[in-house]
């Protein structure tokens, strides 16, 4: 049987990327922490541009503060924008504002530089930042990208990147999904974008560890409203199956092939009624799969994705 899903866990809500007034968001770290408290959030990494930031004072039983920046570089008009996540006993990086020299690395050297110092490197809002779907496909050593960017949705129309993310995987990335905020602390930018992790250790290295292992779900909502939660999303005995809350459509797609010269997938798409929602769907996989996808979405348009399920090593 193959997952991403650890087998043993609890699951948890949060999210990765949001700014404060420390660069150019409006309201200080603490109230930003209070504000993903109240609604239930566990964990949070306060990514501010080229300012390294962990916050344990706000750290409880129930909540983490995941040590974390957005770094840049550019590139011909193109934005790159990367997160930094590290461990506080293991990260290579200082806390606080960030040597502007790394402005002024290549993309792939800024990525191996958060790797090198054990950081997990997330690629953010390809839309937003213009890059080319080609050239993102070059790029190593990344653990994950923003498949949802919140705050680059609701103010700009260009936080969605679900094409880039099936180029990813057509030219066989092993690569994970994100939803995030992004809040520069503006209203209406809080809680649509998150993920939510299974893990039995609920500790800055259980959740990193997850996040590195594909153990954990990405989602979209509208501000105030969850997401639909995935319970479970396996492939075994030639079938995919999949537990979530109920919800009006599963979308399946299987990939035969990771040559992107390649057309060679199937898919199956279930469209439920109001009252008659799915929260259990079971496919056959084609012979020949390469990776199994499942996105779902409630009545509401809310969205979330399960990571891709590989079934060669
Ligand atoms: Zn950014
Ligand atoms: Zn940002």
């Amino acid at each position: 049987m193959k997952y991403t899903l650890y087998r043993e866990g609890n699951f948890y809500k949060g999210t990765l990327h949001a700014h404060t007034n420390r660069s150019d968001g409006r309201i200080s770290p603490q109230e930003t922490i209070e504000r993903y408290m109240k609604n239930g959030f566990s964990f949070l990494g306060i990514s501010d541009h080229m300012v390294y930031g962990y916050y344990p004072e706000a750290e409880d039983e129930n909540f983490l503060s995941i040590p974390a920046a957005e770094l840049h570089t550019h590139e011909k008009g193109v934005a790159h924008h990367l997160l930094a996540l590290g461990e506080p006993e293991h990260t290579g990086f200082s806390y606080g504002t960030l040597d502007p020299a790394l402005n002024k690395l290549d993309v792939q050297s800024l990525i191996d530089l958060i790797v090198e110092k054990n950081n997990l490197a997330i690629y953010c809002h390809p839309h937003w930042s213009r890059v080319g779907i080609g050239r993102l496909c070059e790029l190593e050593n990344l653990t994950g990208m923003e498949i949802y960017n919140h705050e680059c949705e609701m103010g700009w129309r260009s936080g969605k990147a679900e094409v880039f993310f099936d180029h990813l995987l057509w030219h066989g990335r092993r690569i994970w999904c994100l939803g995030s905020d992004d809040t520069h602390s503006k209203d209406y930018t809080f809680c649509g974008g998150y993920i939510t992790v299974k893990t039995p250790d609920f500790s800055h290295r259980g959740i990193l560890k997850a996040i590195a292992d594909g153990s954990f779900y990405a989602s979209s909502a509208r501000e105030g409203q969850p997401a639909p939660r995935i319970f479970d999303f396996i492939c075994g005995d030639g079938m995919a199956k999949l537990w979530c809350d109920p919800s009006r459509d599963v979308y399946f797609y299987f990939s035969t092939s990771t040559d992107p010269a390649k057309w060679s997938y199937s898919y199956k798409c279930i469209h439920a009624k109001e009252n008659d929602p799915v929260s259990y769907a079971e496919q056959e996989i084609p012979e020949g799969t390469k990776y199994v996808k499942v996105t779902i979405e409630d009545f509401s348009g809310n969205t979330s994705w399960c990571q891709p399920i590989w079934l060669e090593d």
